[in-house]
């Protein structure tokens, strides 16, 4: 398993563009999985379950991508799909699977060796936050609404996809949906700015940088020069091995294609050579949850958003009238 040190380097979306917009950047994710698929294929992916917590499953038709489409920023369990994906490649199926970088070294670790009809997917990641207190946001949540929730839209592009990280959509059981944004989407708002319920073992993560860990890294493409970026979505593509780069040429023509320097892509997103930094409250803000709101919990040890958003406002605003001089 030889992947490249400086992985070819693409701004990419789908010609689909339902498949772009119901995608958490450009689609790339779903045009690799439909391929394939289309070659009597199975693709490793993670879904809600009933509880709407993630776990990863084993899908083999393309109602099966649609679950498995989208980011969905909790940790997921992986259960026994490992073992179905070492049954597979013994049968000689070809296996696609997409996960966390340290998701796709365990995969690795468990078969022991790198199979031909096996192509991982990564992504770059932030971190994996915990399933407690996203429980704890979306229980709060239903109970405002009085009603269960049915679906989580993390970073939904209504209204644009560079401020997408800031809006969730949550469908309820009784029809209605509600849309949270800025200060209200209090899950993502803790996610992006307090790393508070980030699994600690991310502040010290080992798959950073390069060599990536999958054949095909996705993220996506933040800082992109604005003659590719519509504001609907550009996926960042990293093309890690030549197996990778196989299946990217037979599917190139389903994307908007531009070949990008691998430099370009350090000041848009961080995350990629570098670990978030868990705070040393994260797990009594945890312990805490077991008796408090996660709103109030975030308050204790965040301070309450509307604040800090207004603070940050103001720097901004203070930061450009000295930029304007
Ligand atoms: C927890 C997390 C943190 C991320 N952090 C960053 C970041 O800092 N910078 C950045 O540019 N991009 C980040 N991404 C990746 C980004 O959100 C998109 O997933 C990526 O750009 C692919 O988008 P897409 O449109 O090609 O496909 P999508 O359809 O959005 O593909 C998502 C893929 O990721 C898999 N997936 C979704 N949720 C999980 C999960 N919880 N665990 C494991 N696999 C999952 C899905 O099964 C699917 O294969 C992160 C994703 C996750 C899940």
């Amino acid at each position: 398993m030889e992947h490249f040190s400086k992985p070819y380097t693409y701004a990419v979306w789908t010609k689909d563009s339902d498949v772009r917009f119901k995608s958490t950047s450009g689609g790339a994710f779903t045009e690799f999985a439909k391929k394939i698929i289309d070659n009597d294929g199975y693709v490793v992916g993670a879904q809600y379950d009933k509880d709407n917590l993630v776990e990863h499953v084993m899908v083999s038709d393309y109602d099966g991508i649609e679950r498995i489409r989208q980011s969905k920023y909790i940790q997921s369990r992986i259960g026994n799909v490992y073992c179905e994906i070492k049954d597979k490649l013994n049968q000689d199926k070809l296996v696609g699977f997409c996960g966390s970088p340290c998701q796709v070294a365990g995969l690795y670790a468990y078969l022991g060796k790198d199979y031909d009809n096996l192509i991982t997917m990564d992504f770059i990641c932030r971190g994996m936050n915990s399933p407690k207190a996203y429980k704890a946001w979306l229980n709060e949540i239903e109970k405002k609404e009085k009603s269960k929730a049915t679906r989580v839209w993390f970073k939904y592009k209504e209204g644009g996809w560079k401020s997408s990280p800031r809006r969730t959509r949550v469908d309820f059981a009784d029809g209605h949906f509600k849309v949270y944004e800025a200060e209200k989407n209090l899950f993502m708002y803790g996610y992006l700015s307090s790393n508070l319920y980030i699994r600690p073992s991310c502040g010290k993560c080992a798959f950073k940088g390069v060599p990536r860990q999958g054949d095909i890294t996705f993220a996506d493409f933040w800082g992109i020069d604005e003659k590719y970026d519509d504001d609907k979505g550009t996926s960042l593509l990293l093309i890690n091995s030549d197996k990778g780069n196989k299946l990217f040429s037979l599917i190139k023509d389903r994307f908007e294609a531009h070949e990008m320097d691998f430099n370009s892509i350090f000041e848009g997103n961080p995350m990629f050579s570098e670990s978030v930094k868990v705070p040393a409250e994260a797990s009594a803000f945890l312990k805490d949850l077991d008796y408090m709101s996660f709103s109030d919990c975030l308050k204790k040890y965040h301070g309450y958003p509307k604040k800090n958003l207004f603070i940050l406002r103001i720097l901004r605003k203070v930061k450009r009238t000295i930029i304007n001089r």
